[in-house]
């Protein structure tokens, strides 16, 4: 917090001194009487203190943007908090597996997206009720405005979408949502994907994806094998005759340590693995 310098009055400080006159100090005087003194500064920048100190716990607290429609309704606050919450929760989990998330607060940072990792948290409580993921492509602030890209379409560094609550949610990699959103605007809808508009306020454009089709498309279900991924961990497949199925956690285990790179498959994660049929090898998966 920037305390104010009595040398150095900015046109900003002159109107905070004259409100916590006004507001802490009760003093009626209009603006024409008000002279800054520096006693009243050294009391102004005492309060400050006081006050951050006070309130430090909600310092952290959310910003509601108060332009768009998600503003508008105790609903939209209330989606606002609970999604900041699964943020912190997501952010607990990479934090456990010491690695940093490393969030922008900056107006820079938000511009260019959500964090450092490329990792966009949306928490979405329908995937657990219907099965079914909503990924937004356009939006609009009101119901007769213009579209403009957002979600998938919008252009920052977001790479994975983890999607749901803390107790189910999936994680998809922004590229996979993409080409489906290109199949649908070239092939049309299908059973699997299908255009919606979001009826309750007709702000929001995107699809669903449904059912099964979740977890075909997904990299995981799980974060800490999102975090491995980041980090660069792979996972290598070998069928003998394809009959035993096995993914290794290590490209040196002993089972496959003798096959040429061209007799393995390999996987992003494990549960990639595991959607192709394979099971985990018990020698190497946690090397
Ligand atoms: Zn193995």
């Amino acid at each position: 917090m920037n305390h104010l310098d009595y040398q150095n009055l900015t046109a900003t400080d002159r109107l905070h001194l004259y409100w916590f006159t006004k507001v802490v100090k009760s003093n009626n005087k209009g603006y024409d009487e008000f002279q800054p003194t520096q006693s009243v500064i050294d009391e102004y920048n005492q309060y400050l203190d006081r006050w951050q100190n006070e309130h430090k716990d909600k310092l952290g607290a959310p910003v509601y943007w108060d332009k768009s429609r998600k503003n508008e309704t105790a609903y939209f606050k209330k989606q606002l908090t609970t999604g900041h919450k699964f943020e912190e929760w997501v952010n607990a989990k990479f934090k456990a597996k010491k690695c940093d998330l490393g969030f922008f607060t900056d107006e820079q940072g938000q511009f260019h997206g959500e964090n450092k990792q490329g990792v966009e948290i949306k928490r979405d409580a329908k995937f657990a009720e219907t099965g079914n993921v909503y990924i937004e492509y356009n939006e609009r602030l009101t119901s007769d405005g213009k579209w403009v890209n957002s979600g998938i379409l919008k252009r920052d560094n977001t790479k994975f979408w983890i999607i749901g609550t803390e107790d189910k949610y999936v994680i998809f990699e922004k590229n996979k949502l993409k080409e489906i959103y290109e199949s649908l605007v070239k092939n049309g809808d299908n059973q699997s994907y299908h255009r919606v508009h979001e009826r309750a306020h007709d702000t929001s454009r995107g699809f669903l994806i449904k059912g099964n089709a979740v977890y075909q498309n997904a990299l995981t279900d799980n974060i800490d094998e999102l975090i491995d991924y980041i980090q660069e961990k792979q996972y290598y497949g070998f069928s003998s005759r394809n009959l035993y199925k096995y993914f290794h956690g290590s490209r040196g285990c002993r089972s496959i340590a003798s096959q040429p790179n061209e007799k393995l498959i390999t996987f992003k994660t494990p549960y990639q693995a595991k959607m192709q049929g394979y099971k985990q090898c018990r020698y190497c998966l946690y090397q």
